[in-house]
């Protein structure tokens, strides 16, 4: 049973995965062009990608692939690293694909979406719209006022759009579209957590050597006190045992004096 379900969850996180990437490459389409639809394939789930393996995978020559690079990382779509051809002189870029910044502007784009298809809707529900059969063409119901509901095309009669048809037919496409959001919002919550452990991690490693540091410090200033009591004491040592002789000498010299005196 616990096999079968954990089968189940991989394969739950592969449909997710493709879903995402079929949503990207609808991006990159609009974003670039239909040439450039192959380079997520080649990107995803791998980091710095030879641009000359890009080029000849995708069978485009190297500027028309830079081209679409460039394009595509001014959205913040993709990033390079550049090595420096010694031989030839020149750079060689390898990319990556920044997943984070692509789920970003996917997100927006299908918001952006759903945004005026809930307006489409809202005018659908609102206005009554007209027909021609014969020419599918369309109007609402201003103009078809000022043509006396009649085809200018074919002088056909109007006749009143299945709206109810219309209205499911969007609504089913917003629920899609929300299902998608809510899929694209899942993985940006993902990596948001990603990077906030990240920085939670950096700042728990600089929070400990900062106190490592102290405790260095401290240490050093301790061994630095010790040195220098030691140093004074000593000196102390030296002067009460210089003092010392120096009473004895003047003690003798007395005496001598004395001696001195006796005879
Ligand atoms: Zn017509």
């Amino acid at each position: 049973m616990a096999k079968k379900s954990k089968k189940k969850k991989i394969e739950i996180l592969e449909t997710k995965r493709t879903k995402e990437i079929e949503l990207l490459k609808s991006i990159v389409e609009e974003l670039v062009n239909k040439q450039a639809v192959p380079l997520i394939d080649l990107l995803s789930e791998k980091k710095a990608v030879n641009e000359f393996s890009i080029a000849e995978k995708l069978g485009l020559t190297i500027n028309q692939t830079r081209n679409i690079l460039y394009k595509l990382s001014d959205f913040g779509l993709v990033s390079f690293t550049r090595k420096k051809d010694k031989r030839k002189g020149w750079y060689i870029y390898f990319w990556t694909l920044n997943s984070y910044q692509s789920l970003i502007l996917l997100k927006d784009k299908l918001e952006k979406k759903l945004e005026e298809l809930k307006n489409q809707l809202k005018v659908r529900r609102e206005t009554r719209f007209y027909v021609c059969n014969t020419c599918s063409i369309e109007v609402d119901e201003e103009t078809a006022l000022i043509n006396n509901f009649t085809c200018p095309e074919c002088e056909g009669v109007y006749t009143l759009s299945k709206n109810d048809e219309l209205i499911k037919e969007s609504g089913k496409n917003i629920d899609k579209l929300k299902a998608e959001i809510h899929l694209v919002d899942g993985e940006i919550k993902k990596y948001q957590e990603k990077i906030d452990k990240s920085k939670e991690r950096k700042i728990k490693k600089e929070e400990k050597d900062k106190k490592k540091k102290r405790e260095l410090s401290r240490e050093t200033k301790k061994l630095e006190l010790k040195k220098a009591l030691k140093k004074s004491e000593k000196e102390k040592r030296i002067k009460s045992e210089k003092k010392k002789i120096v009473k004895k000498k003047t003690k003798r010299n007395k005496k001598r004096k004395n001696k001195k005196k006796k005879i």
